[in-house]
C-alpha cells in the first residue's frame, strides 16, 4: 500500500503518518524530515535548502525527487509507503509516478486532511517535538502525560523548528495554495482522493484514515 497524506502545513500529515507507521508497519517518508536531516549533517543538499525553508518556501523538484527515491529503496518501505509533504507540486507529483512505476509499485489513495486556515496558525506554533525520539507534540493539544519528559523515551529535551513561526507559516501557507492544492484535482481525475476531517481529534482523524485504508 502506497499513499500519499496532502494537506497545508499543520493538518497533522506528520502526527497521522507516525500513528501508520507504529501500528501497520508502514514507513513515514517525509522530505520535510529528510532534508532537515541534511541541514543537520551540513551536506551539500542541505547546504542548498537550508535558506529557502527558513523562508518557508519550496526546495527544488529535482532534489526532493532524489532523496525520496533514494528512501524508495530501502527495505522498511516493503510493507507500506506513507509520502508525508511530497509530492507539493505537479512535476513532483509526475515524478513520483516515475519513481513508483520504475520499482513495479503504484499509489492506492492520497488522503487529503482538510483543515481551516485559521486553526492552522495556532497548530503550527504550538508544535514541539521530542529532540531524542522526534515524537510530536503540542503546547494546547498535546502535552506530555508528565510535564517535561517524552512520553515515547523519557527524555527531557524538546526542540522547535526554526520555521514554524507565524510569518513563515503565511508563506507556506501560500506556497501550498499556488503549488501543492492543484495537484489534487490531478489526482481526483484517477479516482484516488479520500477525504478525511482534520479539524476532529487526532484519534478521530486517525480512525478515518483507517477505515479507508481498510476498504470500509
Ligand atoms: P503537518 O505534518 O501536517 O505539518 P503535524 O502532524 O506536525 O502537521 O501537526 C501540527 C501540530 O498540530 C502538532 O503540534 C500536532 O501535535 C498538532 N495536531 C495534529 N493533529 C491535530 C488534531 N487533529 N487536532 C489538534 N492538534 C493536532
Ligand atoms: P509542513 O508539513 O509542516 O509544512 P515540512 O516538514 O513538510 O513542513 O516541510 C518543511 C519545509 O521543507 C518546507 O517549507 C519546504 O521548504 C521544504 N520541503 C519539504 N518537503 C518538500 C517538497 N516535497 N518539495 C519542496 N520543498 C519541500
Ligand atoms: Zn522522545
Amino acid at each position: 500500500m502506497n499513499i500519499i497524506l496532502l494537506g497545508p502545513p499543520g493538518a497533522g500529515k506528520g502526527t497521522q503518518a507516525s500513528r501508520l507507521e507504529a501500528e501497520r508497519g508502514m514507513a513515514q517518508l517525509s522530505t520535510g524530515d529528510m532534508l532537515r536531516a541534511a541541514v543537520k549533517a551540513g551536506t551539500p543538499t542541505g547546504i542548498k535548502a537550508k535558506a529557502v525553508m527558513d523562508a518557508g518556501e519550496l526546495v527544488s523538484d529535482d532534489i526532493v525527487s532524489g532523496i525520496i527515491g533514494e528512501r524508495l529503496d530501502m527495505a522498511d518501505t516493503a510493507k507500506g509507503a506513507i509520502f508525508d509533504g511530497y509530492p507539493r507540486t505537479a512535476a513532483q507529483a509526475e515524478l513520483l509516478d516515475a519513481l513508483l512505476a520504475e520499482r513495479g509499485r503504484k499509489l492506492d489513495y492520497v488522503i487529503e486532511l482538510v483543515v481551516d486556515e485559521d486553526a492552522l496558525v495556532e497548530r503550527i506554533t504550538g508544535r514541539f517535538t521530542c529532540a531524542n525520539c522526534g515524537t510530536g507534540y503540542h503546547d494546547k493539544f498535546k502535552l506530555p502525560k508528565v510535564e517535561g519528559t517524552c512520553d515515547v523515551c523519557g527524555s527531557h529535551d524538546f526542540k522547535r523548528r526554526p520555521d514554524d513561526n507565524e510569518e513563515t507559516v503565511r508563506t507556506r501557507m501560500a506556497e501550498y495554495r499556488a503549488k501543492t492544492a492543484p495537484i489534487l484535482p490531478l489526482y481526483e481525475a484517477r479516482g484516488l482522493v479520500r477525504r478525511v476531517d482534520g479539524m476532529a481529534d487526532m484519534d478521530e482523524v486517525g480512525a478515518q484514515i483507517a477505515a479507508i485504508l481498510d476498504g470500509q
